[in-house]
């Protein structure tokens, strides 16, 4: 995976020397895979709304942070949280009603085929398990990707995640397609194009012997830069894979719980109803949970003859939590404002675009943005995006960047970020802009 926006510990002698021994001991510690965001990397103390704080007290608005869904620290789910840790913390072989609540109230957002829920800790857990139960179901062991895609670290799921990068190989049986393309000229031809693609991903399967099981997709396509439009251009694709003998499986761990505004999953957008769907970070708002919703035929045989238990997937507290935090987006009537603070980002940051010539395309569903660097000559310009997401933090705002060129900034901040907050976000990358 390109490591956008990391800490270098060769330029780090500028920094404080409290920083610099909380670095050397994280490397010694946890090792070398873990990696650090900034220059001068953040050392965070507190959270609370869209807002985080340092420890020498500064305030930065949230942008990157799509976990704390309903804002940092939410009083409701906090009381839930402490108020059920307090009581009982069990698993889910015994009766309880949390997690039966839970569960109802989350089917109730979906599709009606979409009615039975499998919890898990971890989005790459959930994909995982559905993994499993669709290669059950179909017999076969096909998957299709996008070709800059995360899903997830399992063994498994890190396999089908081509953002990656070569260290971690594709499985065997994998295809990886091309990502749709954002074009506004010639909306009818993405879902053409993507289909097309998919159709010929299937082909080469069959060429070597391998049966098509699943299309696995980010609905939002957050880690190949985020593609949202025209609504409805999954379809196609959706079918080719079904004509093969395959299942859709939709990963909403970025796109679900609202963050499109307009329904409370990103599928909806394309007017489908996948096979399966996997869930994960919002749902929580920090705890770790994430859960595999799908068809009760297609989870049957599965079900039955594999027996699942996760030790901490749906637990009581979790239970507790996830309740909690779809009783916040139900009560704070969250979907409006967020495609009304959303409108205001991609309105306002649009509006730069002609007097700043590094913005490319702006482009975004409700409180998921994409914004676009590119140099004189229309290239990707990673450098600028890097340049931006430093400068946005001197301006005390939180943001990263994606896309195979990790030129992209990737604008997803909690779902309780206001009209208010876009325009904070809006005058920031004014600023930078201004001043690069
Ligand atoms: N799918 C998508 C689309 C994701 O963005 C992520 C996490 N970034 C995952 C799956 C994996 O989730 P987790 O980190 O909870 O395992």
């Amino acid at each position: 995976m390109l490591k956008t926006n990391a800490f270098d510990a060769s330029a780090g002698d500028a920094l404080s020397a409290e920083k610099r021994d909380m670095i050397e001991r994280r490397r010694r510690l946890l090792g070398p895979a873990y990696q650090l965001f900034y220059k001068d990397p953040l050392h965070l103390v507190r959270g609370e709304g869209v807002w985080v704080f340092d420890a020498e007290g500064n305030r930065y608005l949230d942008v990157y942070n799509n976990v704390p869904s309903v804002g940092h620290c939410h009083p409701h789910v906090l009381d839930a949280l402490t108020r059920q840790a307090g009581e009982l913390n069990t698993h889910t072989r015994y009766l309880h009603d949390n997690v039966l609540d839970f569960a109802e109230k989350l089917i109730d957002t979906m599709p009606d085929a979409l009615s039975q829920v499998m919890f898990t800790c971890t989005g790459s857990e959930a994909n995982d398990l559905a993994l499993r139960i669709t290669e059950d179901y179909t017999g076969g062991t096909g998957v299709i990707v996008t070709d800059y895609s995360y899903h997830g670290m399992t063994k498994s799921i890190a396999a089908l995640s081509a953002s990656m990068g070569p260290y971690v190989k594709l499985a065997g049986d994998a295809r990886a397609v091309p990502a749709p393309v954002h074009d506004p000229a010639n909306p009818a031809a993405v879902g053409q194009r993507f289909a097309a693609d998919v159709r010929a991903a299937i082909a080469d399967m069959q060429r070597h012997g391998i049966k098509p099981a699943a299309l696995l997709i980010d609905t939002f396509f957050t880690s190949d830069g985020g593609f949202f439009d025209p609504p409805g251009f999954l379809q196609e694709a959706v079918e080719a894979i079904r004509e093969a003998g395959g299942l859709y499986i939709a990963d909403e761990v970025q796109p679900g719980y609202g963050r499109s505004g307009e329904h409370m999953w990103g599928f909806q957008r394309h007017g489908l109803v996948p096979d399966l769907v996997t869930l994960g970070k919002p749902m929580g708002n920090g705890h770790p949970m994430a859960a595999t919703v799908v068809k009760p035929h297609i989870l049957e045989r599965f079900g039955n003859e594999s027996s699942y238990f996760n030790t901490f997937g749906g637990n009581t507290v979790s239970a507790a939590v996830g309740l909690a935090v779809l009783e916040v987006i139900e009560q704070e009537n969250l979907l409006p404002s967020i495609q009304q603070a959303g409108r205001v980002i991609v309105d306002g940051i649009g509006a730069l675009a002609p007097r700043f010539p590094a913005i490319g395309s702006v482009r975004g569903v409700g409180l998921y943005a994409s914004v676009e660097f590119v140099t004189p000559n229309g290239e990707p310009d990673p450098e600028m995006a890097l340049a931006v997401v430093n400068g946005l933090r001197d301006e005390g705002i939180l943001i990263g960047a994606s896309g195979p060129h990790s030129n992209i900034l990737k604008i997803r901040p909690p779902l309780v970020f206001k009209a208010e907050h876009s325009q904070m976000l809006v005058e920031g990358i004014e600023r930078v802009l201004s001043r690069l």
